[in-house]
């Protein structure tokens, strides 16, 4: 199974996705937790590219080409493998992520990154949590932590609202695989939902 979490930053996901890798492993099974941008030697490597350094150094397109590069090979070395040998994958982030950061931030470029998912990815989570939240406490969260790598400075509440707004779209669009838990609560009574959700869909 591969199951992906999403949401803006601070809503707690990175946190959840390893709860709940925790929890499974303590169930039995055998799971690769794993993150984008990231989760292969190569990926990280285009994560550094990205994120780090002058926000301006690529344009809108080819930050898409660098995440759909990325994402390709984290799928072709991490998770492909991995749910060939019957593991569970859980990612925090995936496609979804790009459909939001890249496809609206700047511009609306949505169409060119499915035509690219289609072209390279063409894999869908079999399941995706969306730990939804609202931005002013995602982003009082955010800053609390240490040693984040925080991309956007100036990605403000503007911006954080219409991708809030844009995530539960993206689960009404996707539907069959999306599962909206409501962030807003303790890390514990989050972790509790996020189980209630995967456990039916492993049985
Ligand atoms: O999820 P994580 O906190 O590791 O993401 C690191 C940074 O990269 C965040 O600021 C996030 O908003 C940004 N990001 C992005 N486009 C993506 C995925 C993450 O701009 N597709």
């Amino acid at each position: 199974r591969f199951i992906t979490f999403e949401g803006i930053d601070g809503s707690g996901k990175s946190t959840q996705a390893r709860r709940l890798a925790d929890a499974l492993r303590e169930a039995g099974h055998e799971v690769v937790l794993t993150r984008e941008p990231g989760g292969s030697p190569g990926a990280e490597e285009i994560r550094r590219l990205v994120l780090e350094g002058d926000p301006d150094r690529w344009s809108a397109e080819t930050e898409i080409l660098l995440f759909t590069a990325a994402r390709r090979d984290h799928l072709e070395r991490t998770i492909l493998p991995a749910l060939e040998a019957g593991k569970i994958v859980i990612c925090d982030r995936f496609a979804d992520s790009t459909r939001m950061y890249q496809g609206l931030s700047r511009g609306d470029l949505r169409a060119l990154v499915d035509q690219l998912h289609d072209l390279m990815i063409g894999r869908e989570p079999d399941l995706t949590l969306l730990i939804d939240l609202d931005p002013d406490t995602g982003h009082a969260r955010a800053k609390g932590r240490q040693g984040h790598e925080e991309r956007f400075e100036d990605f403000g509440p503007e911006l954080q609202r219409r991708m809030r707004a844009g995530f539960l779209a993206l689960a009404e669009e996707f539907a069959d695989r999306f599962r909206i838990v409501d962030g807003a609560r303790s890390e514990q009574d989050v972790a509790r939902d996020v189980l209630t959700v995967v456990e039916p869909e492993l049985a």
